[in-house]
């Protein structure tokens, strides 16, 4: 078996054409156009990339997007203060915290000082409960993409066994919540695993649906699949060989019935997302 190639830039493609739609039937009722701001600490590189793409992907869609830069040894006040300025300001209605920050900032404190109404990733606190709750404001945009893929690929979640690979607070946690919910998207035997999951290959070959959230470049073989499972790979790994999933996808491919690649799965959904929740929070801000 060959597995179908689960294609996440297409179907961001899709995704950003109906949010264009609703973007401009919003401007056109509200006369506001939605807002993000990315807040970027130092000169990472990786994390340039990464701002520039979500800057890029809200350009597309009609959203506007703007960068708010800091120098590598700002100060915990200056951060906290750019972050409460942005809060204030009626006409940014989404803020983005580029993770990592540079060491000596402490994240927690300053991604719970963005306001839960602009909190686009989904980490504030009060976010994270609604989700708990099962009435969520914002879903975090790579569950919230994996969830999509599933749901509009026909890849049935009711009932089925869900692994995922990774408790991250970014993915794992929150994915594995939102799939054991009651209702549409949900309703899943969900399983979690981590570095010190004992046999870890045998419980995630019990998945019909394997999602792999982990940082280890291939670290997900083809005799950790159930035959004709769904795999999905979160991963991003840069490696001498160029940029990788933590799956192997080559091996897994031959086993699995569905398979997201690296790159062109997981990542560009997560970017789609961003802006859906982007147009969302200027949709809460106005009570539209
Ligand atoms: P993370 O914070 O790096 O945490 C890694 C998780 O994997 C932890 O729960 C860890 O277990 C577990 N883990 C590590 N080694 C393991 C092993 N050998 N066996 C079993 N579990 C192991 O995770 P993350 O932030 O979710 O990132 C994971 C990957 O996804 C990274 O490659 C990241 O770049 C990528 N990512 C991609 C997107 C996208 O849009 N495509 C978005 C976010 C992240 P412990 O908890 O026990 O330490």
């Amino acid at each position: 078996m060959t597995a179908t190639i689960l294609d996440g830039k297409a179907l961001a493609t899709e995704i950003r054409a109906e949010l264009a739609v609703e973007a401009a039937d919003f401007i056109q009722d509200s006369g506001v156009v939605p807002c993000l701001v990315a807040v970027l600490v130092g000169d990472d590189p990786a994390s340039d990339v990464y701002v520039r793409n979500k800057q890029k992907a809200c350009d597309r869609v009609g959203i506007d997007s703007r960068l708010q830069r800091l120098p590598e040894d700002a100060s915990m006040e200056e951060l906290l203060t750019v972050v409460n300025r942005l809060n204030k300001d009626d006409a940014v209605h989404g803020i983005l915290v580029q993770l990592p920050l540079p060491e000596g900032l402490d994240e927690t404190r300053i991604l719970d000082a963005v306001s839960p109404m602009k909190d686009v990733d989904a980490f504030h606190p009060e976010n994270v409960g609604l989700i708990v709750q099962n009435r969520p404001r914002f879903l975090p945009c790579t569950p919230n993409g994996i969830q999509q893929l599933l749901l509009r690929r026909g890849i049935e979640i009711a009932g089925a066994n869900v692994v995922v690979l990774g408790r991250s607070d970014i993915v794992g946690k929150p994915m594995a919540t939102m799939l054991m919910q009651r209702g549409r998207g949900g309703d899943a035997t969900v399983t979690v695993c981590h570095s010190r999951t004992k046999n870890l290959a045998e419980v995630c070959r019990g998945a019909d649906i394997l999602i792999v959230a982990i940082g280890r470049p291939k670290f997900v073989t083809a005799d950790m699949v159930n035959p004709g499972a769904t795999v999905i790979d979160v991963g991003i790994n840069r490696t001498d060989a160029g940029l990788v999933g933590d799956v192997d996808f080559e091996a897994v491919r031959q086993v699995a019935g569905q398979i997201t690649p690296v790159p062109g799965g997981v990542g560009p959904l997560t970017i789609a997302m961003l802006l859906a929740n982007t147009l969302h929070a200027a949709r809460l801000q106005l009570g539209t």
